[in-house]
This record gives C-alpha cells, structure tokens and sequence, in this order.
C-alpha cells in the first residue's frame, strides 16, 4: 500500500484548489446568506472534470481513481462545506450508485450528464419516520403490469429543490429482513411528484434540502436501479463507499480551521505577545493536528481497501465517526482560538461549527456508526 501522492493527485489538488479560490469563494458569503446553491460554479466544476474523476472516459470521466475524488472534495470543502456536500451526493450517492448498481442504457443516458456537471442528482431514502431505521421506510411502489405506482413521501433530501434526477428508494414487498426494497431513477417533472425546499437549517446553508412527495407517480419497469425488491442490499453495498468518501469533506473542514487559526495566533497580540505563544493555544492547534492527520491518513487506507475490492464496514464506520468528532471539535476549537471574533460570521469559523454538526448526523448518524463498528468486531 503506497500512501505517498503521485504527481498525477498533486496536479489535480492544485487544480481543484485554484477552482475553490477562484470561482467559488467569491460566491460563498452571498450564497449561504440568501440559501441558495452557485449552479454555475457546479457547472463550470463538471467542465474542469471536478465532478467525479474516477469515472470511465466513456461517461465524461477522467478514468481516474477515487483518491483523486476525495482530494478534489477535499478542497472544495476548505471553501464551501455545502458546495462540496452537493457535489457528494450529485457524484457520488446518485453517480456512484448508478456507475455500480444501474443498467447500461441507465448509465449512457444518465451519467455523461452527471459527470460533466450539466444535470445534478440526489438520493431520496430518508422519510419523516424513517431515519437511521431505513428499512421501515413506507413509501410504496405497487407494480401495474409494466409500470410501477409510487406513493409516500422524502425528508431531508439534498439537492432535492434544484436536482433533475431522483434515486428514490421504495418498498415493493411486505419487509422480510433486508429484502422488499426496490429503487428508482425518476426524472424532474415527472407527474405525480412534488418537491418543496426545506429553509432554516442550522448549516450548510446554501446546500438545497428538500422534502419530496409522491401521489400516484407512475414510472417504468426499466427505471429501476438494480433489481426489483433487491434495493436495500445495492444501498447497503454502496453505503460503505458513501461512509469512505464523506469524510474527504469533513477533513476539508477541519483543516479550514486549523489554517485559519494558524494565521490568526501569529497576528493576535494579548498580553504584549502573538497568542500563538501560549502553550494553551498551541495545545489546541495540536490536537487539531492530530486528528486531522490522522483521519486523512485513515481515509487514504480506507480509499485503498475500496478500490482493492475490500469489505470496508466496520474501516467506513471508523472513520466516518472518528473525522466527523475531530472536525466538530476544529470547528469549537477554532472559534475559542479566535475568541469574540470567532463567535461573528466574519470570521469564518462560526460556520464551520454549524456546518460540522451535520457530519455528526447525515448519511447515518454517529450512534449508527458505533453499532456498526460493535457489531463488525463481536462478529469476528
Ligand atoms: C441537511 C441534511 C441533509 C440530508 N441529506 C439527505 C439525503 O440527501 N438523502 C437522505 O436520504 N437523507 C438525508 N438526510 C437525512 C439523514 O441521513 C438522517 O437525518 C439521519 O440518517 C438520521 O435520521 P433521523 O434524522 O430520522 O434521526 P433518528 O433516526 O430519528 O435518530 C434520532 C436519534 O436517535 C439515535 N438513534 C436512532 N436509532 C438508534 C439506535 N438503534 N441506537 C442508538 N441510538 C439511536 C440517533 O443516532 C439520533 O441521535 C439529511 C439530513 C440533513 C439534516
């Protein structure tokens, strides 16, 4: 296992850091005020190639590795938490998905588009009483010769409010255990679903969240992902890699704050000297060290196992729990470091704790994640 960065990563973090400086900071403060998601600063990441790497050239990728992704999401998260949190699920919980578990004509219909930034996707499993207990969802697809009728309801949903393509998970048959469950590509504009944009989230503001509902929706047999009544085990399958990849944005995160508190205890004098001599401060920059480079040392050997075609469930669980406790912890850390200031927008690091405690709860909350890794080391 090689964890040294070819020339080929170097040249794509320097890429996607000139992007995330150049044509997304200057829209950050404008979009997380006024809750709304830079579409063409998206499109423009499609044309550079920003929007999933890994992809075959045939789909509009670059036919790179995952490394390159989670480099890229990592710089886009050091600018926008919520720019980097669309692109995720765009790339990754919609494009991931359906590269692994869709049909051909799925794939060449679907994907160039996704790829090269001109269509944004989102992934729709959460439900108003179904959250960390997927499997109770209730929304329902009763099968009418070759179509499919869609009925139910989806909370939380990113991307939701400006997404062309929907991956909305349903229950065919009754559940019996991890069976019963069938997902579906359903497109914008389809009769017979809703979107409504959810407002006044705590953080990553300018990241679209919605709620989605079905009356009736009528879909095909063919735009079903996978198979039929076998959806939960293709989710559960590319949930490992959802769980890998996140943690690239959370580590984006924290080390925002540890640059910026770096660069502020060189310039804060209290007492007649720069703050960054007090050993209590450089205690803190420290331990923020500690854990990011840990976590990236951590994701980069859980990025190896992925692409070596390893089980990574309870190595995905880790990490998501381990990163995503560090960045809320950079993110309290930096605001104590920057004192007063750190507690007003201004500064930047105000933010950063808002946006971080999602960490904590999106894509499986941290209590889940230490079920997982419990139960992964009493199996063994
Ligand atoms: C901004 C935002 C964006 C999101 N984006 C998406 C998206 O794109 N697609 C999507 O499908 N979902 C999305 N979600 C939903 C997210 O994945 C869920 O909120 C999350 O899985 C938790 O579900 P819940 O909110 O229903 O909490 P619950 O499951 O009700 O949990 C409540 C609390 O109980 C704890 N808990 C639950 N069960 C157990 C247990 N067995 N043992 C111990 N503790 C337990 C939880 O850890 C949590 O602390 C998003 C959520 C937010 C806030």
């Amino acid at each position: 296992m090689d964890l040294g960065l070819t020339s080929e990563h170097q040249m794509i973090r320097e890429t996607a850091r000139r992007f995330a400086r150049q044509e997304l900071e200057p829209m950050v403060a404008q979009c997380e005020s006024q809750e709304c998601f830079p579409l063409e600063v998206f499109r423009k990441a499609g044309e550079l190639g920003l929007l999933g790497p890994f992809f075959p050239s045939e789909y509009g990728g670059s036919d790179s590795d995952l490394l390159s992704n989670a480099i890229i999401i990592e710089e886009l998260a050091k600018v926008s938490a919520s720019f980097a949190m669309s692109v995720d699920v765009s790339a990754i919980y919609f494009g991931y998905n359906l590269f692994k578990l869709g049909s051909q004509e799925q794939k060449t219909k679907y994907l160039p588009d996704i790829v090269t930034g001109k269509k944004l996707g989102c992934f729709a499993l959460t439900e108003p009483n179904a959250g960390s207990d997927t499997l109770s969802l209730a929304t329902t697809a009763k099968r009418q010769g070759e179509h499919f009728i869609i009925n139910g309801s989806k909370i939380f949903i990113t991307n939701a409010p400006i997404a062309d393509y929907f991956m909305v998970v349903t229950r065919t048959s009754p559940r019996d255990g991890i069976k019963g469950g069938t997902t579906f590509i359903v497109e914008r504009g389809s009769e017979g679903m809703e979107v409504v944009e959810m407002h006044g989230k705590m953080g990553v503001k300018s990241s679209p969240t919605g709620e989605i509902y079905f009356h009736d929706l009528k879909v095909h047999q063919r735009q079903i992902l996978g198979q039929q009544d076998q959806g939960f085990q293709g989710m559960m399958r590319s949930l490992n890699m959802e769980r890998a990849m996140a943690p690239a944005m959370v580590i984006g995160m924290a080390q925002d704050c540890l640059d910026r508190s770096l660069a502020y205890v060189k310039t804060r004098e209290q007492f007649g000297r720069p703050i960054a001599e007090y050993q209590l401060i450089q205690a803190k920059l420290a331990e923020m060290a500690m854990g990011i480079e840990t976590s990236r040392a951590y994701l980069h050997k859980v990025i190896w196992m992925v692409e070596n075609g390893m089980d990574v469930t309870k190595e995905a669980a880790i990490l998501k729990c381990h990163s995503t406790r560090v960045a809320t912890n950079a993110a309290l850390e930096a605001i104590q470091i920057h004192g007063g200031y750190g507690y007003m927008q201004e500064y930047g690091v105000e933010r950063a704790l808002r946006d971080a405690k999602l960490m904590e709860i999106g894509g499986g909350t941290n209590e889940i994640q230490l079920l997982v890794i419990a139960r992964e080391l009493l199996r063994a």
